[in-house]
C-alpha cells in the first residue's frame, strides 16, 4: 500500500505558466511601472472624460488608480487635447497620484507630439495605431516621427492594433496572396494574419528606427474569444515583446464581463499577456472604474495577483429564507474594497484577508474555518446565533440584530491586529 503511494506522481499544482516576453518600464518621476517578463501581470484602464477637460480627467485617472489601475490611458485627438495633457499632469501630481499616463493616437500623433513637446513629455508611454498612422508615403514618414518623439522623450511605446481599424492595404495584399495558395485560408485566418503581421512590421520598424525592443509593446485587439485567443498564441509564438491583452469592444455588464474573463483566462493560464485592459462599455450610472474591478478580479482569481481582501460567500439555497446573509457579505465586500485605498499604505499586506460570509451550518463553519475570518449565520429552523471563526478557531458568537455592524467591527479589529503598526509577531 506504501509502495503504491509513493510510486504515484502528485497532481501537478494549478498555477499559470510563466511569461516568455522581455521587460519594459513605464516611469513617472520615481514612480517605476516594469511590463512583462517577470514583472507582474499589470492592469491598465482608459478614462471617457473629454481630455480637455483637465479637473474631469484628472479626477477620472484618480479614481482609476485608486482602483487598481497601474497605468492609466487618455485620448490625445485635437491640439487643445495635447495642451490639457501637460496640465492633467501637473493636478495629478499635487494630488500625489503617480499613476504614468499613457496617450492614445489616432490619425494625427505625429503632429501633436512634435508641435506639443509638453504633452509628449508629460505622457509615459505613447499608443500607436499602425491601422490608421497614415496612408501611403506618409505612412513611413508620420510613423517615423512618433517614433522620433518616442526617443526624443525616452518613452516607451505600443503597437496598438485594432481590427475595427486594421491596414487594410495590407489586408487587401494578404488576402490577393491568399488567393494564389492552392488550399485558400479561411477570410478570419488571413485577418488574424493581418493583425500579426501589421503589429510586427511596425515593430520591427520601430526597432530599426532605433527603439529598444524592450520598450515596444504589442496588441492585436479583436472582440471575438476565440479570435483573440487564436490571435495572441501565435503572436505569443513569434515574438518576445511584451503584450496587452484586451478583448476590444467587449460590451457591457455580464456579458462583457464574462466575455473578458474568458478570454483573458485562457491566455493569462498560457504566460500570454503583460498588461490587461478590460474594455466594458459603462451601463448607465455604472462607475467607470467598474473595468478596473473586473481585470483586477480576473488576476485575482487566477492567483496572478492580490488587490483586495476576498470574500469567500455561498451562494445561498433552500436553507436559507432571509437575505440577511447577502446583505452582509455584500456589505463586507464594499467595505474592504472602499477601504482598500487607505488600508494599501497602513496595512501592508492585507489585500490577502480572506473573509467568508456563509449561509447556514452544511458550509458555514468548514468554509470560515478556512477564512482568516469567517461568520456562518442560521440558516432556517436554526438557533439564531453565528459563529464567529477567526484563524480557524471559533472565537466568539453574535446574535441579534447588531450582526452585520459587529462582524464588521470584528473585521476591522483583526486587521489592525494582524496587519497594523504594532500588528502580533
Ligand atoms: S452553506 Fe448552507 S445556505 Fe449556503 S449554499 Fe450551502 S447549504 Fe445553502
Amino acid at each position: 500500500m506504501n509502495e503504491k503511494i509513493q510510486e504515484s506522481a502528485p497532481i501537478p499544482l494549478g498555477e499559470a505558466q510563466p511569461r516568455r516576453s522581455r521587460q519594459a518600464r513605464v516611469v513617472w518621476g520615481s514612480r517605476v511601472v516594469t511590463v512583462g517578463g517577470s514583472a507582474p501581470v499589470r492592469v491598465q484602464s482608459m478614462t471617457n472624460t473629454d481630455t480637455v477637460d483637465v479637473i474631469g480627467t484628472a479626477i477620472q485617472v484618480k479614481e482609476l488608480a485608486l482602483a487598481g489601475s497601474e497605468m492609466v490611458r487618455i485620448t490625445v485627438n485635437t491640439p487643445e487635447a495635447a495642451a490639457a495633457v501637460p496640465h492633467i499632469r501637473e493636478q495629478l501630481d499635487r494630488m500625489q497620484v503617480d499613476v504614468p499616463l499613457v496617450g492614445d493616437f489616432h490619425y494625427n500623433g505625429h503632429t501633436l507630439l512634435s508641435q506639443h513637446p509638453a504633452c509628449a513629455e508629460a505622457l509615459s508611454k505613447y499608443r500607436i495605431n499602425p491601422g490608421n498612422v497614415g496612408k501611403g508615403d506618409k505612412r513611413d514618414r508620420q510613423f517615423g516621427m512618433m517614433i522620433e518623439a518616442a526617443l526624443r522623450h525616452d518613452k516607451p511605446v505600443r503597437i496598438g492594433v485594432n481590427w475595427g481599424s486594421l491596414d487594410q492595404d495590407l489586408l487587401a495584399r494578404l488576402m490577393d496572396e491568399n488567393q494564389q495558395r492552392a488550399r485558400p485560408w479561411e477570410a478570419r485566418q488571413v485577418m488574424y494574419e493581418a493583425l500579426i503581421q501589421s503589429a510586427l512590421d511596425s515593430a520591427s520598424h520601430a526597432v530599426e528606427l532605433g527603439m529598444d525592443p524592450a520598450q515596444v509593446l504589442i496588441s492585436c485587439k479583436v472582440s471575438g474569444v476565440q479570435d483573440l485567443v487564436a490571435v495572441y498564441q501565435e503572436l505569443a509564438k513569434r515574438c518576445d515583446y511584451p503584450l496587452h491583452l484586451g478583448l476590444t469592444e467587449a460590451g457591457m455588464g455580464t456579458k462583457g464581463t464574462v466575455a473578458s474573463a474568458a478570454a483573458l483566462s485562457v491566455l493569462l493560464q498560457q504566460g500570454i499577456g503583460d498588461t490587461i485592459r478590460v474594455s466594458l462599455t459603462p451601463q448607465p450610472g455604472e462607475a467607470r472604474t467598474q473595468e478596473v474591478v473586473v481585470a483586477t478580479e480576473i488576476l485575482q482569481a487566477l492567483g496572478l495577483r492580490t488587490f483586495v481582501p476576498s470574500v469567500t460567500a455561498c451562494p445561498g439555497c433552500g436553507r436559507t429564507t432571509s437575505t440577511t446573509f447577502q446583505e452582509l457579505a455584500k456589505q463586507i465586500d464594499d467595505y474592504l474594497r472602499a477601504s482598500m485605498p487607505v488600508w494599501r499604505a497602513r496595512y501592508p499586506g492585507v489585500e490577502n484577508l480572506k473573509v467568508a460570509v456563509m449561509g447556514c451550518i452544511v458550509n458555514g463553519p468548514g468554509e470560515s474555518k478556512h477564512a482568516d475570518i469567517g461568520i456562518s449565520l442560521p440558516g432556517t429552523g436554526e438557533a439564531p446565533a453565528a459563529p464567529v471563526f477567526i484563524d480557524g478557531q471559533k472565537a466568539l458568537t453574535l446574535r441579534g440584530e447588531g450582526i452585520a455592524t459587529e462582524f464588521q467591527a470584528l473585521v476591522q479589529q483583526y486587521i489592525e491586529r494582524r496587519f497594523g503598526a504594532g500588528k502580533a509577531a
